[in-house]
């Protein structure tokens, strides 16, 4: 019995790599997840996926990787040793909002955990941010691509950030970018993504990579309290070890995929090209247009389609019923939009087909 697996453009979980299921089986044949996770297999697996992440992705050699489980459990990493009292948290969407509640919810001092909305048809205005923004304030985190509403930070606007902001930490939520962008890291000082979106691998592995400015910082706080402390995550992995016993099958699974891949340069141009002719495509349907109208504030790795709401459950059924599976709406946007995932695992040929079935679909 042949049982196919649907199109996934779901925006995470997502398409995995097909190759996952030949990696499971060799290393399952070799025994490999009943290593101890201290043992020199599991630490040589942890070198080389660290060699090549930082290769594939080109991330400069004095940023330092952790492996965590959700970009969940980074938001609450940075909150717990990185923020003494003040941060910033600039953002346009549901991502972004969550981030800064879970981080109002940890400190004991919540109001000084302070937002900074701005539209999602725009950048944030540097002027606005820097009059606004509180003395004293650590870190600002901002979300990189807001996968709510399909829209993503410009590289010259995280430029102008650091120069603006020397001092202070920059925390960036890359979860639906990494891997599928080439990221400005030296821009930022906390980069951080779960592996269920553009890295197409299952759910359960996070990745979190600090500047040496951003381990600075950790060191003069001195928090020290909880299992995933930065402190205590640092030096273990200057051994390539955790604190814990991590997620051994997803940082293997990590390793194979990031020694598959192209290096991001070509990922990410094939990914913008394809995002700008999947924009174009969706422009000249006249029952679907793109959530956001400004392309130098688009995502090229979420798209996020409007239509209307009478419209939007049909298009999903008829998806469905083709094997297609549409992300739905998120947040305010639930009842008017569907999201289409760009990420690298997903195929031009898949494109091709759910491009024909928007062309073919009866409204
Ligand atoms: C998916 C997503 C998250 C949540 O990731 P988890 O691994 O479930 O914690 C956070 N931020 C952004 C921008 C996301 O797209």
């Amino acid at each position: 019995m042949q049982i196919l697996s649907p199109l996934h453009f779901y925006p995470g979980p997502s398409k995995l790599y097909p190759q996952i299921g030949e990696y499971l089986q060799t290393a399952l044949a070799q025994g490999f997840f009943s290593f101890n996770h201290r043992s020199p297999e599991f630490v040589k697996c942890v070198r080389e996926t660290v060699h090549h992440l930082k290769a594939k992705l080109e991330i400069p050699d004095d940023y330092q990787v952790f492996f965590v489980s959700s970009a969940t459990e980074c938001w609450e990493i940075i909150a717990q040793s990185l923020v003494q009292y003040r941060s910033l948290h600039v953002f346009n969407g549901a991502f972004g909002e969550k981030w800064w509640k879970n981080t109002r919810r940890l400190k004991a001092a919540p109001e000084l955990i302070q937002g900074f909305t701005f539209a999602p048809e725009a950048c944030p205005e540097l002027p606005i941010l820097k009059a606004k923004m509180p003395p004293h304030t650590e870190l600002i985190a901002l979300t990189h691509n807001e996968t709510s509403n399909g829209t993503a930070l410009p590289t010259d606007f995280l430029w102008e950030l650091r120069q603006a902001f020397p001092e202070v930490l920059l925390a960036l939520d890359a979860t639906s970018s990494m891997a599928g962008m080439a990221l400005p890291w030296a821009a930022g000082d906390l980069w951080l993504a779960s592996v269920q979106k553009c890295f197409g691998l299952p759910a359960g592995l996070a990745l979190l990579l600090a500047s040496p400015q951003a381990l600075a910082r950790a060191e003069a706080i001195g928090e020290n309290r909880h299992y995933n402390s930065l402190l205590a995550l640092a030096a273990q992995a200057q051994v390539f070890q955790t604190t814990h016993t991590p997620n051994m099958l997803g940082i293997y699974l990590l390793g194979q995929v990031m020694q598959a891949v192209a290096p991001i340069a070509q990922v990410d141009s094939l990914l913008r090209q394809r995002a700008r002719e999947g924009y174009a495509f969706f422009e000249k349907l006249d029952f679907v247009q793109p959530l956001i109208q400004n392309p130098e504030v688009r995502s090229d790795t979420v798209l996020a389609l409007r239509t209307h709401e009478e419209l939007l459950a049909k298009i999903k059924a008829a998806a469905r019923n083709k094997n297609i599976i549409l992300g739905n709406g998120y947040g305010n946007w639930k009842n008017t939009t569907f999201r289409v995932a760009n990420f690298p695992a997903i195929t031009n040929t898949e494109f091709e087909l759910l491009q024909d079935f928007m062309v073919n679909f009866k409204k």
